[in-house]
């Protein structure tokens, strides 16, 4: 195939050169059409080192180097996909979560920060050797899989309603060489986990968006993320909560910890119901950026 080039003389299309500079430049103009500057920046330099399989150091380092035709048509599509607001991470395939490497796709939802310091706070707020840990709503697998890699002995039990995202979460279980056990089970059907009272950790990132707060989303999220991992409806915003309170209560040991994530505009609310299940010790937890994003409540030892 033959193109022009600036200087109106034909070239054959193999010969035009471009060096790393030159794409960063016009991969970045692209992207800040649609991106915020730092957005648009980062992105490119993850979809850089994702395609040229080269460290953001090694890249820097090479500004001058000379990119392969292949390579620059396959960081065009993917921008192009970029532009489509395709998450990075179903780009990439992949996200770092708490020392895990998670494998994305859609129909299972991105890790997000928010987890990664609810993990956070398991880890810190439970001394335990081999606890018995159970993931509702599992998705990806991120939280049981990083739980099974911090607690060694633990057994963990992760479900989901989705054989997509079983199949996702089994896969991920397996490149972080932890073992856990998935059931696909839906949290709002009929159907009973077991055995009742035997666990010491319950956690779940259930879906708690409501409907009208869809818009404050960005496309990123609401275009390409599965909506029965996001969305609940308006007229019940805690169905999820209340279901996992009730069922928590059961399979949970005496002394056992709930933790969950929550609706920021719902703490008090969540309190509440936590509180009427007869769960105690109940503390709600703020995000880094602010936002009440998750409770921890115990179920007491003389129930
Ligand atoms: N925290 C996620 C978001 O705001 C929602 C996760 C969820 O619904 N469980 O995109």
């Amino acid at each position: 195939m033959y193109v022009y080039n600036c200087l109106n003389v034909y070239l054959p299309e193999d010969n035009l050169k471009m060096t790393l500079k030159e794409l960063k430049k016009e991969l970045f103009t692209d992207l800040s059409l649609l991106y915020p500057g730092d957005e648009a920046n980062s992105l490119v330099s993850v979809l850089l080192s994702h395609v040229l399989k080269m460290s953001a150091f090694q890249l820097s380092l090479n500004q001058e180097m000379e990119i392969s035709q292949n390579a620059r048509k396959v960081l065009k599509n993917h921008s192009k996909e970029l532009q489509a607001f395709k998450p990075i991470q179903y780009i990439t395939g992949y996200t770092e979560f708490y020392n895990c490497r998670i494998v994305c796709k859609p129909g299972v939802l991105i890790p997000r920060p928010e987890s990664e310091e609810l993990v956070d706070w398991i880890v810190k707020s439970c001394n335990m050797e081999n606890p018995r840990i159970l993931d509702i709503g599992t998705g990806s697998g991120c939280l049981a899989i990083a739980l099974a890699k911090h607690f060694k002995n633990a057994y963990t039990l992760a479900t989901d309603n989705s054989e997509t995202a079983l199949e996702i979460a089994r896969k991920n279980s397996k490149l972080n060489n932890v073992t856990v056990e998935f059931q696909k089970h839906d949290i709002l059907g009929s159907q009973e986990i077991s055995p009742k009272g035997s666990f010491h950790i319950i956690l779940s990132n259930p879906p708690y968006v409501r409907e009208s707060e869809k818009k404050q989303m960005k496309p990123n999220v609401y275009d390409w993320e599965p909506a029965s991992a996001l969305f609940v409806p308006d007229s019940d915003p805690l169905l999820y909560h209340r279901k996992i309170t009730t069922e928590a209560y059961k399979l949970l040991s005496p002394g056992g910890k709930l933790f969950l994530e929550i609706n920021e505009n719902f703490p008090a609310e969540t309190e509440r119901l936590l509180s009427e299940n007869k769960f105690v010790d109940i503390e709600i937890k703020k995000d880094i950026p602010g936002r009440y994003r998750m409770v921890k409540a115990i179920k007491a030892t003389n129930n």
